[in-house]
């Protein structure tokens, strides 16, 4: 609820500073900042953009680039403000209506002077080198990836969401390549040695969904439904691609007559194609007319499991449905990309479920949601789905656990609240009034409260604009919520209750579709754990909802403690067949094992865990299963015996029935041996880098390996190259061996590795992907449990009492856990540790 009034506020004092200086000295700030935005928003419109570009071959040579943009300026009072985010060698000339200019180049923007602008229409031509940022070049080919704020690497333009603009693009390229983009071929001709493409003028469409991508593809033109597209791809197995082709055109076919008829809109687009990348850095990329993918999620294997057919079909459906969701009507402004996301995702669901019901949707739902926006919601670092966003250079720093995990849920519950009928009706009327513009959430919130009876502004108030999670207890047999962290807000859901035995045992939130945490009572909490599996506890969903309540109450002290919940655990696993289930048991097993239980407790549970999971890996018939098990025992294998054990496996000595290894899982085996042997480390990982074949990963074993030595002084070493920025580049590696680094084992030498990794953080913000601070928090953190640990993080945060607002919050959610730990250590320890329940 205080979210909007900070915002506006925020934003008409800059608005204002940019007013003043901008006679003077026109130096807007880096990147797009909200003011900018807004400035031009209010200026300029009609905006076409006419780009050539000439491809060289290879991937070395210079892109050169030629543009006219044309606009029309509601008033010439001010400089024009184009964003080029390149070294300004890569700026040649600007002319403005034909004639050479002055322009300065400054903080990644080509600012032209007043006196060169028309009120009305103008018209500027550019002559540059294009940068090469996102352009994901490869000596054979090369595609472009430009959201956010990536397309201004390329070509100067206005990279905005809400300056929607036209392009006409022709590439000139060696001749033998393919060439596609957002608009449709009108013509392919040979110029000097060179085939030049031209592309006919697009749709409007927002800056971060222009694509193109050109270089030696395969194509495929099919007609489905009276609609032509084209498939480009990479892939050379042959038998591969005619594998999955026809079913690769079918689900595109059936997500986009999908579409039409829920959203009663014709696909907005005209021309329809996609492109298979090897590489491809996301699932999708929904370019209007040019949808991207990672081509190994649409090119199943042989045997693909059901889950990975759903995952393909998911894709393909969650881009088509960005057609109209995201690319038709597109935010205003990036803090709101987490509505395009969710209505992916809505729409993918929607379309893709009914064709696979042997999977438990509603399960799937529940355990791939809830733990995770959890995990990020019950932290004091955790923020609302809707989010300030100052600048769009900051534009990675929304993503998150917030926008993924628990905005879908909180969708859900919108539907659920509203109704299916109302909620398609809105999104019709929202889709058409906002067609090939641009919308906030609460253009969306206005139109469904204006058709529905109940008071939705106000629900999307808590929900949406305010962070955390409600906590419900129960009073007199029934849900209460308890005091909240926001006084009189008040989180508006159905909320259900399943009691047996005469209300003597009450399970909260049953359906598991309530958002928050339920506290249970001890006598529920126990029954429902010997009870599993019995016909009263074998409903897949009640069973999810009861292990998400119990695993919140272990946060946060409501008993039975960490030590007896590895009990409960062990007990329930043999009884347990679902993989999903399955998998988040032993997710909780071993969070629960390296983080909440000190060493003592563990070696008192070292026997009994190693073997009951062994021999559920050597009984299931699941092949899931059988993997899930098998890393489970890898994790926590610490016994002489597990160590032969893993080591037998290792070397193929010793064969359990249906489980095969990959080089990627001898790799990790080699790592757990050399982690918890004494001493012979080196020769283990040295002869699994002799034989490991793939050079990606043999090159991957080589960055670890320092990480996993036995010898603290080669661990400090390694930990030093870290600070420099070229030896974090390939991120993957990094968090590889942060997690050895920081092992729980290790932890106590690792101490000293946390304060410089905290001082690092800012520095990883600007030079890192946009995922990479999360998860280096994450990684480096992860392993700890002590006091000290979490006294470095909380000396840090008190000492940078300025810190920026997102990278504090990034900090309390990956030390959520550790301080969670220290709090529960000091209440349990004490008490729970007794050798009587050891030996059970
Ligand atoms: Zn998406």
């Amino acid at each position: 609820m205080t979210f909007i009034r900070p915002l506006i506020l925020l934003a008409a004092t800059i608005f204002v500073a940019f007013a003043c200086t901008r006679q003077q000295s026109p130096a807007p700030e880096k990147g797009v900042s909200f003011a900018l935005n807004q400035y031009r928003k209010q200026h300029i419109d009609s905006i076409q953009y006419q780009i050539e570009l000439d491809i060289p071959a290879g991937k070395a040579g210079q892109i050169l680039g030629k543009e006219i943009v044309t606009f029309h300026l509601n008033a010439a009072d001010s400089a024009l403000v184009l964003d080029f985010n390149v070294e300004a060698s890569h700026l040649q000339e600007v002319r403005v209506g034909g004639e050479k200019v002055d322009y300065q180049f400054v903080n990644e923007h080509i600012v032209i002077d007043t006196k060169h602008l028309n009120k009305g229409k103008n018209e500027v031509a550019i002559d540059f080198v294009a940068g090469d940022q996102s352009l994901n070049r490869s000596d054979d080919y090369l595609y472009t990836l430009f959201v956010p704020d990536r397309a201004s690497t390329c070509f100067p333009l206005f990279d905005q969401p809400n300056l929607k603009a036209s392009y006409r693009l022709t590439l000139k390229t060696p001749v033998g390549w393919e060439a596609v983009s957002n608009g449709k071929l009108n013509a392919k001709t040979v110029e000097n040695g060179k085939s030049v493409y031209q592309f006919g003028e697009t749709k409007p469409v927002s800056s971060y969904l222009f694509a193109f991508a050109a270089g030696k593809f395969f194509k495929e033109t099919r007609t489905m439904d009276g609609r032509e597209m084209t498939m480009y791809y990479r892939e050379t197995d042959t038998t591969k691609v005619n594998r999955n082709r026809d079913e690769v055109f079918r689900l595109h076919a059936k997500s986009l007559a999908w579409l039409e008829d829920y959203t009663s809109i014709d696909y907005p687009f005209g021309k329809f194609d996609f492109v298979l990348l090897p590489s491809f850095q996301y699932g999708g990329m929904e370019h209007p007319g040019a949808i991207f993918y990672n081509e190994p999620a649409l090119f199943l294997d042989e045997n693909a499991s059901v889950n990975r057919r759903m995952a393909r079909a998911s894709v393909i459906a969650h881009e088509s449905a960005h057609m109209w969701f995201g690319d038709l009507v597109t935010m205003d402004w990036f803090n709101d990309v987490w509505l395009k996301e969710v209505f992916a995702n809505f729409m993918a669901a929607k379309i893709v479920h009914p064709s696979f019901p042997e999977i438990n949707h509603e399960l799937r739902f529940l355990l791939a949601h809830y733990p995770n926006a959890y995990e990020v919601d019950r932290t004091a670092g955790t923020n609302p789905i809707l989010q300030q966003l100052g600048n769009l250079k900051n534009a990675g720093t929304l993503y998150g656990a917030i926008i993924y995990m628990k905005a879908p849920i909180v969708m859900r519950q919108l539907e659920r609240k509203i109704g299916e009928e109302l909620m398609r009706e809105s999104l019709r009327e929202y889709l058409k009034t906002y067609s090939f513009g641009n919308a906030r959430w609460d253009d969306l919130i206005g139109i469904i409260d204006k058709r529905s009876p109940e008071d939705i502004t106000r629900w999307s108030n808590v929900w949406v604009k305010t962070p955390g999670m409600p906590e419900y207890g129960i009073e007199a047999g029934k849900l209460v919520q308890a005091k909240d962290s926001v006084s009189g807000r008040v989180w508006e859901q159905p909320l259900v209750l399943k009691t047996m035995q005469n209300g003597q045992l009450v399970f909260p939130n049953h359906d598991g579709t309530g958002y928050g945490y339920f506290k249970m009572d001890t006598t529920s909490k126990a029954w429902f754990f010997t009870h599993y599996g019995n016909a009263e506890v074998s409903d897949p969903v009640f069973k999810g909802a009861m292990l998400v309540n119990s695993w919140e109450g272990l946060l946060r002290g409501d008993g039975p403690g960490p030590e007896k919940l590895v009990n409960s655990i062990l007990n329930t696993l043999p009884k347990e067949q679902n993989p999903l289930l399955v998998d988040y048991l032993l997710g909780n097993l071993q969070t629960d094992w390296w983080v909440f239980l000190n060493a003592d407790q563990r070696a008192a549970y070292q026997t009994r865990v190693e073997h009951e999971i062994w021999q559920l890996l050597n009984s299931t018939r699941d092949k899931g299963i059988q993997t899930s098990y098998f890393r489970a025992f890898k994790a926590m294998a610490l016994t002489d015996d597990g160590w032969q054990k893993m080591h037998g496996l290792w070397t193929g000595k010793l064969e359990v029935k249906g489980l095969v290894l990959s080089e990627e899982d001898k790799i990790s085996l080699a790592y757990e041996l050399a982690l918890k042997g004494n001493g012979d480390g080196k020769a283990i990982l040295n002869s699994q880098l002799n034989a490991t074949k793939n050079p990606d990963r043999k090159a991957r074993m080589q960055f670890v390996i320092p990480a996993l030595s036995a010898s603290e002084a080669e661990r400090d070493a390694f930990f030093e190259t870290l600070k420099k920025e070229e030896n974090r580049e390939k991120e993957a590696w990094v968090l590889d061996a942060l997690t050895y680094l920081h092992h729980p084992l290790r932890a106590q030498s690792a101490l000293k590795y946390l304060r410089p990794s905290l001082d690092l953080l800012q520095e990883i913000q600007l030079t890192g992907d946009i995922f990479f601070p999360t998860r280096w928090l994450h990684n480096t953190f992860v392993g700890h449990s002590s006091p000290e640990a979490a006294r470095i993080a909380q000396t840090f945060l008190k000492e940078h009492p300025d810190y920026p607002y997102f990278l504090k919050n990034k900090i309390l959610q990956a030390t959520d856990l550790l301080d969670r730990s220290v709090k529960l250590s000091a209440t349990y320890a004490p008490q729970e540790h007794s050798p009587a329940l050891s030996q059970q």
